[in-house]
């Protein structure tokens, strides 16, 4: 577990990690993150500006955070990305990106500058036809090249792969199989329940079928999972890379959670389903102090999943406006 700080919940879980949502736009409309029928984005005066994510950010950095990740929606979308990663880059964190990579080749320099090494790029299939349909994009080349990019340029990838019954669930020995030669971390997702995504128990690929899947095809072996990580890492023995699961559905690990949440609209959220929120941007540009706001904010974590039951009932934003 992280050592105490600032930012210790009611369970003794210590907080060094935060999760930073650029913008809810999103060039994707993957069939399990947002509804087809059109989400409202914030207009752009609603969300930080390239300052206040750097303010804000700068004041978790003095409560304890160590390590960022911008998400979003699409956070390559944002027309002032560069400049945002720019300021965030001077402080001292350790960065990272979660992106659908379709954009990826017009950052690789920044990113090298400003030493963001790790680069989740979200890849649900390997079949063109099927991206298309499942992100209703026609990226999929784009995207391959740019993860080539990235390996070329030995960053480290994860690729995040979100199963789905009848969906892509025929596909994980494929995404293994990449792993043989490729030094990428696959990281299977199980499909979870945010607003507006029909989310059924029954499209739910469990963590123990993709390992049942994946066993009766290759000689796998469980590696050592570091403290904090949501995902259950294995390697099929003598492959290039490695693959996991993220069980968030069957096997939550939230006793050790270490993550904190700002959506694009300056909102901060202690859980992915959190019901509360605590708007800190409001705060921050009427100058105020929100450290005592931030504290209260990780204060109320609930012990598991944002006190709810997982089901389509629950009381959140969609996944595209949190910032996974
Ligand atoms: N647009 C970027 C991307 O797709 O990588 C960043 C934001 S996206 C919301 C972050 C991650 O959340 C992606 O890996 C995506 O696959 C995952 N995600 C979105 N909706 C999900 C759901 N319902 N269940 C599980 N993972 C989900
Ligand atoms: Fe966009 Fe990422 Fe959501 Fe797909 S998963 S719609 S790429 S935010």
């Amino acid at each position: 577990m992280t050592d105490a700080n600032g930012l210790t919940d009611n369970f003794g879980r210590a907080h060094n990690y935060l999760r930073v949502s650029l913008t809810d736009a999103c060039n994707f409309r993957c069939q399990y993150c947002v509804a087809s029928f059109g989400e409202i984005n914030h207009p752009s005066p609603h969300l930080m500006q390239a300052d206040e994510i750097e303010g804000i950010i700068q004041i978790f950095s003095e409560l304890g955070i160590d390590r960022v990740r911008f998400t979003g929606g699409e956070p390559l979308v944002r027309k002032d990305a560069l400049n945002i990663f720019n300021k965030v880059g001077k402080l001292p964190l350790k960065l990272a990106i979660t992106t659908n990579g379709v954009y990826l080749d017009k950052y690789l320099e920044c990113f090298e500058e400003i030493g963001l090494r790790s680069i989740n790029v979200s890849l649900d299939t390997l079949n063109k036809d099927k991206f298309k349909e499942i992100t209703r994009v026609d990226a999929f080349s784009k995207v391959i090249g740019n993860i080539e990019k990235l390996i070329h340029h030995h960053f480290h990838v994860k690729l995040n792969a979100v199963v789905m019954k009848g969906m892509n669930e025929n596909e994980v020995c494929d995404f293994v199989e990449l792993t043989r030669n490729l030094p990428v971390h696959v990281r299977f997702i199980e499909f979870m329940p945010f607003k507006g995504n029909e989310w059924d128990h029954e499209k739910v690929y469990t963590y123990k079928e993709m390992i049942d899947q994946v066993s009766a095809k290759y000689d796998i072996e469980k590696l050592q999972d570091n403290p904090h990580d949501t995902a259950k890492k294995y390697q099929a023995k003598g492959f290039a890379g490695t693959f996991a699961v993220i069980s968030t559905v069957t096997e939550p690990f939230c006793s050790d959670c270490n993550r904190l949440r700002l959506t694009a609209d300056g909102k901060m959220k202690n859980c992915l389903f959190s019901q509360t929120e605590t708007d800190l941007l409001g705060a921050y540009r009427r100058g105020e102090d929100i450290r005592p706001l931030i504290i209260q904010n990780v204060k109320s974590k609930f012990a598991m999943l944002g006190g709810q039951q997982l089901s389509n009932e629950m009381e959140n934003r969609s996944m595209i406006s949190i910032g996974g």
